[in-house]
């Protein structure tokens, strides 16, 4: 650690925007401490992306890991804000110049129907723990809770990460039933040339194996589904060639992956049977711009064997950090000036959400478009190599207005700079760091992550 430095921000996360946020901010001379909640800091890429998108994982994490061992740039890794690490003490008593929030979107937005939390695990799971399981279920030392993927699961969501959990649970699904006919697969061939073909060089027929296949429901209809977006300010034909997107989208999609979809369903009430959630009640419903009101009179119920709930992903509640409905209080949402505190900022996920990959700076609409469909597995290449770049590029904006910021902030006297360093030094000895960012990732990786 530098004794010359006179500004030091702390980053809570050290994934895609954190490690972006780090190395822009340490390009310009400024101490960047990365606090991280995890032993490695990737993030989403590791716990989000689905484990068959393998190579984009491993590329990321490289790009992550040369962000954070960037000159100027120190890492705290198993410390936790919010448990570990006070939000308010961090701010008024280690003497950061700024914070910068980075802290991505993890909390799995409530399914909407007053008790259903009573029923996790009991019936009913979220995304963000359904994925990381699949994503760590293979490794030795996994240690997690174990799900299982049932066929005829019920699937609430709409949105990619949606897309991603129905095709997570046809492929353990159809790997299941063709293993039972002695025919063993791999994942990575199922999801890369899909169910259909796969059965067709074992000379099955996918009907033959008896699975029903899970049932993913969407609240609007099938053509408003956030898998592709219309540019600002698009002409009625744009919103027109977009809804046609999303619906040849989602049909290649299901004549891979073989999974059912419904869409106007509103989740009205649940079905419990001794302590367990074994269905949904259910109405049709009216959409009208983005408003889907359930119609009186079509309340049906649906039984499922599991419910996955993957309506979206916000970021966790911290104590001490101001909220706005599910999101922080920000005052300017583009540039993540956090509103209690004009030392806080947010990159990255932790502003918006999981928002939609947008036709932006960054991306063509038609780019954009594609990345959507090689992300699916439905795209010609199935290279996804710029799926990251809205975030980076919105992290390094955001970036850039801290750094601005703290330009104009006094710098922090040699006594507050060693009081700092001392505080990091014990930090990083409590979670075990010696200091070596290669020799730690190296400790900590099981050799069979995926
Ligand atoms: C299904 C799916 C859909 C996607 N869709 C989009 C999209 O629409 N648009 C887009 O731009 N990108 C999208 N992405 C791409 C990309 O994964 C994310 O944009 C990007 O990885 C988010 O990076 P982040 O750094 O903001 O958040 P994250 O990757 O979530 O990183 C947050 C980091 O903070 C750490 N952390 C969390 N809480 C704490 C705490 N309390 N204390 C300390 N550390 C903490 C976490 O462990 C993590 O390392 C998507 C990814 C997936 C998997």
């Amino acid at each position: 650690m530098s004794k010359q430095a006179t500004h030091y921000v702390a980053v809570i996360g050290g994934a895609v925007a954190g490690s972006v946020a780090a190395e822009i901010l340490a390009e310009h001379g400024i101490q960047v401490v990365i606090i991280e909640q995890n032993k490695k800091p990737y993030g989403k890429i590791e716990d989000g992306l689905p484990r068959w998108h393998r190579e984009q994982r491993k590329q990321e994490y490289a790009r992550i890991d040369a962000r954070l061992k960037k000159p100027g740039v120190t890492f705290i890794p198993s410390t936790r804000l919010g448990s570990d690490l006070d939000f308010k003490e961090l701010i008024d008593q280690w003497g950061f110049s700024a914070v910068v929030l980075a802290n991505g979107a993890w909390r799995d937005r409530n399914v909407g129907v007053e008790g259903a939390d009573e029923y996790i695990d009991k019936g009913l799971i979220y995304q963000n723990p359904f994925i990381y399981w699949y994503n760590h279920k293979n490794e030795k030392s996994y240690s997690g809770p174990r799900y299982e993927a049932p066929d005829e699961t019920l699937v609430l969501g709409g949105g990619l990460a949606s897309i991603d959990v129905v095709k997570i649970l046809q492929l353990e699904t159809y790997e299941r039933a063709l293993r039972a006919k002695g025919v063993e697969t791999d994942m990575h061939e199922l999801e890369k040339k899909g169910i259909p073909a796969i059965c067709k060089n074992h000379n099955i027929e996918p009907q033959e194996l008896g699975v029903k296949g899970c049932l993913l429901i969407y609240r609007r209809r099938m053509q408003d589904m956030p898998l592709a977006q219309p540019p600002d300010n698009a002409t009625p034909e744009q919103l027109a060639r977009t809804e046609g997107i999303r619906q040849k989208l989602l049909s290649v999609q299901q004549k891979k992956y073989l999974f059912r979809f419904q869409d106007r369903r509103l989740t009205g009430g649940l079905i419990v049977e001794n302590g367990r959630l074994v269905g949904l009640k259910l109405s049709e419903t009216h959409v009208e711009g983005r408003k889907a009101t359930p119609i009186p009179g079509t309340e049906h119920e649906l039984r499922s064997p599991l419910i996955i709930s993957s309506i979206g992903s916000v970021p966790e509640i911290i104590p001490g950090i101001a909220m706005k409905g599910e999101y922080y209080t920000f005052k300017d949402w583009d540039l993540g000036y956090y509103a209690g505190s004009d030392r806080v900022f947010g990159v990255g996920n932790v502003v918006t959400g999981q928002g939609n990959i947008r036709a932006s700076l960054v991306h063509s609409q038609k780019v954009a478009n594609h990345l959507i469909e090689n992300y699916m597995g439905v795209g010609e290449s199935g290279d996804i190599s710029g799926f990251t770049a809205p975030a980076e590029g919105r992290a390094a904006a955001q970036a850039e207005q801290v750094k601005e910021r703290i330009q104009s902030v006094t710098p922090l006297s040699e006594a507050q700079v060693k009081a700092l360093e001392q505080r990091i030094s014990a930090a990083q000895k409590k979670a075990g760091y010696g200091g070596d960012y290669d020799a730690w990732i190296a400790k900590v990786t099981p050799p069979d992550l995926e």
